[in-house]
């Protein structure tokens, strides 16, 4: 068994009436969440058997969600979160992705679904409430995949993620302190694994995980939420922190006991860290970076007043843990200094990999994994600096979207004889939303048409806010697509 497994069970039979997650009025305990996995684990390898591939886990951010992963794991199967914003296109490409053998539901599905294995609600909560104990040797160990989580693919397809047991140890070993034992207030969907640290820091150590919603919840419940939460740490993406800034309520006032701001997943400006600082004088601002293929975050430093006032980038942080950081030129040599590279990651963190065997990963001769993020960044007395991506993925509020694969997608549709997919930057040069440049042919429907056709496919965020119908599209010199100039088409 893994050592956050056993840390969580050894927590319940310490604080079995503490509350261990909450979701709007949803509510479980550690007693709940333990005795309702063990029995959901029962069930399912009753019902299973030998069969020890994933298990999809569909929902938005109930509590209920954190016992079925629990339930997955005690049983020795991985668990893949699917965000009750998939549509269903792509939860079924997602599920064919990783092999899931089964599909438990803990809200109903939008439409059904024929040819899956599919639980609904009433029978994962049937199965919770049985009373059944699961054996401690079916858990998944320590070199298993624990968690899989699909990303965005530049082929238009998911790519799927495998975390392992160990690496999530090797994380919580240096989050687990950071995060503290008090209420985490977790923003992202368990699809995303920012959603990571807020759930396994908050129920191994006695704490409470009180996650909030901007898609689900309107403005006011997210701030009545948020003031309820009693929250002692806020993680988020800077992206997520921007939408409540605008918000005069969004102060220390609001949440009075908020100690710690951990942001990851995007830039964090100096900008947003001073105006943190000016509305929680008693909070202190952390910047982390990290993939979803080595474990969340990898890196962390507390943003000091001096350097949020100073204006400069920040740094996004020193390696933590065991993990070793190296910067890459084209030859694979290691740059130092300050000479920007391709971000490479070492150690226990990085993934298994992805589950299609996708380039990526590659093993050392210490049995330890590397992974070459396609990051460009720089190391300078021994902090990281981000300076982008080496490709066309991108950040829309903190989710990551390979613009190739959103076009591959659009391509794909009746009536599109070529596509591009485009950011469109704010003033700052960040990416605020995607356009879509069609060249059409015979039957090519509107654009809104399009965009509906693309919504089936792909989440919400991945779809271009705007498609623009072009006769052709513009080339640098050298005959390659001009993407600044294609922006100018808007
Ligand atoms: P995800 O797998 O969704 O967590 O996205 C990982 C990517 O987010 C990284 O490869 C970076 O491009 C970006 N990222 C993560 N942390 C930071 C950070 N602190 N600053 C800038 N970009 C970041």
């Amino acid at each position: 068994m893994t050592k956050t497994l056993a840390r969580f069970l050894a927590q319940a039979r310490r604080t079995p009436d503490r509350v261990a997650c909450r979701y709007g009025d949803g509510v479980l305990t550690y007693r709940q969440l333990e005795e309702g996995s063990a029995a959901l684990a029962a069930v399912l390898e009753e019902a299973l058997g030998e069969d020890r591939r994933p298990v999809a886990v569909y929902g938005g951010r109930q509590p209920e969600m954190i016992r079925a992963f629990l339930a997955c794991v005690r049983s020795g199967r991985a668990y893949l979160p699917i965000d009750d914003s998939c549509p269903m296109a792509r939860l079924r490409t997602t599920l064919a992705a990783a092999d899931a053998s089964v599909l438990l539901c803990c809200q109903p599905l939008p439409e059904d679904l024929e040819g899956l294995n599919i639980w609904e609600a009433s029978r994962v909560e049937e199965a919770a409430a049985c009373g059944k104990e699961c054996p401690e040797n079916l858990a998944v160990s320590e070199e298993a995949p624990f968690y899989i989580l699909s990303t965005s693919g530049s082929s238009g397809q998911p790519k799927c993620v495998a975390v392992s047991g160990g690496n999530l140890d090797a994380f919580m070993e240096w989050a687990g302190p950071l995060c503290g034992n008090g209420v985490i207030l977790g923003s992202s969907p368990f699809s995303f694994d920012l959603s990571v640290p807020g759930i396994y820091c908050a129920i191994t150590s006695g704490g409470t995980l009180a996650a909030v919603s901007l898609d689900d919840m309107d403005y006011r419940e997210l701030f009545y939420q948020m003031g309820q939460s009693q929250a002692d740490l806020f993680i988020a993406t800077p992206s997520f922190v921007s939408f409540c800034l605008a918000d005069q309520t969004f102060n220390q006032d609001l949440m009075p006991r908020l100690e710690r701001f951990l942001f990851c997943g995007e830039t964090l400006s100096p900008r947003q860290s001073r105006a943190l600082f000016r509305r929680f004088p008693r909070a202190q601002v952390w910047n982390s970076y990290g993939p979803t293929e080595a474990t969340v975050a990898v890196t962390a430093v507390e943003v000091t007043r001096k350097m949020a006032e100073s204006g400069d980038p920040l740094p996004a942080g020193a390696p933590m843990g065991r993990n070793r950081i190296w910067i890459s030129d084209k030859e694979g040599n290691s740059k130092e200094d300050g000479r920007l590279g391709e971000i490479m990651l070492e150690g226990p963190q990085v993934a298994l990999g992805y589950l299609a065997g996708e380039p990526g990963f590659s093993v050392l001769p210490n049995g330890d994994r590397l992974y070459a993020t396609g990051d460009l960044g720089c190391l300078r007395d021994g902090q990281l600096w981000y300076h982008g991506r080496l490709d066309r993925q991108v950040k829309l509020r903190g989710y990551r979207v390979e613009a190739g694969g959103v076009a591959e997608h659009l391509r794909s549709l009746r009536g599109v004889a070529a596509a591009e997919v485009v950011p469109v930057l704010d003033e700052e040069g960040r990416p605020q939303w995607l356009a879509g440049f069609v060249i059409p042919e015979e039957g090519c429907p509107s654009p809104e048409r399009l965009a509906k056709e693309l919504r089936k496919q792909l989440y919400p965020y991945m779809v271009p806010r705007r498609i623009v119908l072009v006769d052709a599209f513009p080339l640098t010199p050298n005959g390659k697509l001009d993407r600044k100039r294609l922006v100018e088409l808007l």
